[in-house]
């Protein structure tokens, strides 16, 4: 390989973004805004407020929370030793931070039920695919506390259908179960492991592995062999204990009222340990599930006894913003933004330069909307760039103008100029934009 070969090749890879991570551009600013602006709407709407955490966790309350055997935990989590010894984990999800910050800061004193929301990135060691990356962004909305009243799951089921509706996103199916309590599910988890023991030589690999770690998972695994045999696996609806059996039809009594539909799916589990009764994912239908759930959640009334905590409730859900970008891009979705109107401020020569570069300062402060292209020194240039710009005004600082102390006002609309005096031009412009 030639020298200069071997130097490009090198360059093209410290210009890439490691495996699973990506760069939102500019070009995507529109999408990004608009999501946002949706998860303001919501948690205002609905009553939520802002929780951040770090973005890096003591291991073990991953370890501890969303459980060793779940994927999350025993493949997918960078972690990494600290200098001083302590073993960090990037957060793979939120609700386990967020519950260790309610409980540590004793934030159910504030009154109860807490709703909290969160927003930013968390990372899982995946493979890559369409819409999945080890580096992506979630919002979650969490109400942790008080009762574990139905009328909570509601809400929060609620809240994802509208995010996903208010994005004009078509198609989205929800899908709900109920995996029950703790005095339910061992039962069934037995009824469960005898059905699969009985039919094991019929298993994919990682089933006959995970029928020993995660066996409710064996339920919504995609191999054509384990999705053939779940059809006569024992249905967990069946196996509810009269207390979460009330709670489930209570759920969804309230979705039926609010006139949501839904799919009653029996092989939905979530795989993670904190789950308990409801679980629920708002998938696209038109494209089966292969392209993972938009946002998925559930109750985890368990989850704070995991960290040692009183008996706390919880149910919440969370919002993958990638693969929601993808579907508003797959469903040609556009997002209009509203065009601001804008002066545009030009020069002619050094002088004027310097006077337009203080103007624009000005009319920034004065809240008015200014764009300039200040490093072109050819009129023409700066003139074509206001069009392209769209800007409603042009404000012409040209030399003799300066002297007299006036600027020529130019409205881009219909080419009329007028000239106005400088110490005048800010409410001139104000009263014109109006
Ligand atoms: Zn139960
Ligand atoms: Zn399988």
């Amino acid at each position: 390989m030639s020298k200069k070969i071997k130097k490009r090749k090198e360059i093209a890879k410290i210009l890439q973004e490691p495996k699973g991570m990506h760069d939102v551009l500019p070009v995507d600013e529109m999408y990004w805004s608009r999501i946002r602006e949706v998860v303001s709407e919501i948690s205002e709407g609905y009553g939520f407020h802002r929780i951040e955490t770090p973005l890096l966790e003591f291991e073990e309350l991953f370890q501890k929370t969303v459980g060793e055997s779940s994927d999350i935990v025993a493949k997918e989590m960078y972690t990494l030793k600290t200098r001083g010894g302590d073993m960090l984990a990037l957060r793979p999800e939120f609700t386990a931070s967020t519950m260790r910050a309610y409980l540590g800061h004793s934030l159910g004193r504030l009154g109860q039920p807490q709703r909290l929301y969160t927003f930013g990135p968390v990372f899982r060691h995946d493979n890559p695919q369409a819409g999945r990356y080890r580096q992506f962004t979630q919002a979650n909305f969490e109400i942790i506390g008080g009762q574990n009243d139905p009328v909570y799951d509601a809400h929060i089921i609620l809240l994802s259908m509208r995010f996903l509706d208010i994005l004009r996103i078509k198609g989205v199916s929800l899908r709900i179960n109920s995996i029950g309590c703790r005095v339910c599910q061992p039962a069934y988890r037995r009824q469960l492991q005898n059905y699969y023991k009985s039919h094991e030589k019929e298993l994919c690999a990682d089933c006959v592995r995970r029928a020993k770690t995660n066996l409710l998972r064996l339920l919504d695994c995609k191999e054509q062999g384990c999705v053939k045999l779940r059809e006569h696996a024992p249905n967990i609806l069946d196996k509810l204990c009269v207390t979460c059996s009330a709670h489930f039809k209570s759920v969804i009594e309230y979705l039926d009222e609010l006139k949501i539909s839904y799919v009653l799916d029996n092989t939905l589990v979530r795989g993670l340990d904190y789950y308990s009764r409801t679980v629920f994912e708002c998938v696209i239908e038109a494209e089966g599930r292969e392209f993972g759930a938009l946002a998925g959640g559930g109750r985890y009334d368990y989850l704070a006894e995991f960290l040692g905590g009183h008996a706390t409730p919880g149910v919440g859900v969370a919002v993958g913003i990638e693969r929601v970008i993808g579907v508003i891009k797959a469903q040609g979705i556009v997002f209009s933004s509203k065009q601001k109107k804008m002066v545009f401020v030009v020069h002619a020569g050094e002088m004027a330069k310097k006077k337009a570069f203080r103007f624009v300062e000005e009319f920034r402060r004065a809240g008015i909307y200014v764009k300039e292209s200040l490093a072109k020194d050819s009129l023409k240039a700066q003139l074509k760039f206001a069009d392209k710009e769209k800007a409603r005004i042009a404000l012409i600082f040209g030399q003799r103008e300066i002297y007299e102390g006036t600027v020529i006002v130019r409205d881009l609309e219909n080419s009329l100029q007028e000239t106005v005096p400088l110490d005048r031009i800010v409410e001139e412009i104000k009263k014109r934009l109006k």
